[in-house]
């Protein structure tokens, strides 16, 4: 599937790459739909689409088919997953143990076809092998997996603590499913209707229904004994849903912005209660090659299983039918197949 602009997806029949020094090539067996490329879609992405036209998707794990000269850590037939980004190593951000902020940070798309070419530093810094027998579409869940584990890491999440997670979107569930593995007591905001009813076996503390809870903040204070909760999340990318994280998390509590909003958007802070109550209000942004690993070492050994947040499953010609499905907020996670 290529990408030519905005609202401009195409099924073309492309060659099958030839891997150069360094590279390699992976057969693609599992591709995983994201909210992202849903918006990649509608408006096109700066960061991660510099240039189109370009192979599309970025959630996968395969098979290697081919390695070209010099790679030696992968032969053909390992089971592999790869992240779709490679940092550099060398500029300030990478240097200070922050690669996911990377000046240089290389993108690589091209999930939603049979084979993908992965250039010489992602093959270098960010493909994992699979061991055992975790299936290629739960290994697809490293990369959004990944991003939750940077995140609830950024936000310390603790055993015994109360986490609310505003959003119920598949990275609303992972960040949720991540904090109950550590113990946390989680809370899940979000919208009455089919998704909601479909994650409530999923395990999670508490729901609250933000079309019918009233006033969500008011809700929060009453179950965490007026205190407030001790982490807040944003999963919604919604400014005044960030405004609501904030006004939720207790004193002492940490602020999670997880989901990106629109470009220019700003939001009101109460400047009393973040320095009297010492707030710690956090960004995360994507992840880096060691939670690409963690994330694998999570899936293989079952401590999180993604299983329910495949809402759909479609061949490869259909992505442009599984990304409307996505849009209209019919599906969670569409897994695709060759
Ligand atoms: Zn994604
Ligand atoms: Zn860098």
């Amino acid at each position: 599937m290529v990408f030519h602009g905005p609202g401009d997806l195409r099924w073309e029949d492309l060659p099958v790459p030839a891997p150069a020094d360094g590279e390699l090539v992976m057969r693609i067996d599992a591709a995983l739909t994201c909210g992202t490329d849903v918006k990649t879609l509608r408006r096109g992405h700066p960061v991660m689409i510099p240039k189109v036209p370009t192979v599309f998707g970025h959630e996968f794990a395969g098979t290697v088919a081919s390695v070209g000269s010099g790679v030696s850590r992968f032969r053909e037939g390992d089971r592999v997953v790869a992240g779709n980004s490679a940092p550099c190593g060398s500029c300030p951000s990478c240097l200070a143990g922050r690669p996911n902020l990377c000046e240089d940070l290389l993108f690589v798309n091209g999930a939603y076809g049979e084979f993908i070419l992965l250039p010489p530093r992602l093959v270098a810094r960010n493909v994992v092998p699979l061991v055992g027998s975790l299936p290629a579409e739960r290994a697809a869940f490293a990369e959004p997996l990944a991003c939750a584990l940077l995140a609830i890491e950024r936000a310390r999440v603790e055993a015994g603590q109360t986490v609310v997670v505003f959003g119920h979107g598949p990275l609303g569930c992972l960040l949720g499913m991540l904090a109950a593995s550590r113990k946390a007591r989680v809370v899940m905001v979000g919208k009455a209707g089919w998704r909601f009813e479909r994650l409530k076996n999923l395990g999670f503390a508490r729901w609250l229904d933000a079309s019918s809870a009233g006033n969500v903040v008011e809700a929060i204070r009453d179950i965490t004994g007026g205190r407030g909760a001790e982490v807040t999340v944003d999963a919604t990318g919604r400014p005044e849903v960030w405004e609501q994280a904030v006004d939720a998390v207790g004193r002492g509590g940490s602020v999670l912005f997880f989901g990106g909003c629109t470009p220019g958007t700003t939001i009101r802070l109460d400047t009393r209660r973040t320095h009297y109550e010492e707030l710690t209000l956090l960004g995360a942004f994507h992840h880096t090659p060691e939670m690409i690993r963690r994330a694998v070492e999570t899936l293989a050994s079952g401590a999180l299983v993604p299983d329910s947040l495949i809402s759909h499953r479609m061949p490869l010609e259909e992505v442009g039918q599984a990304l409307a499905l996505m849009a209209k907020g019919e599906a969670l996670k569409v897994l695709i197949r060759a």
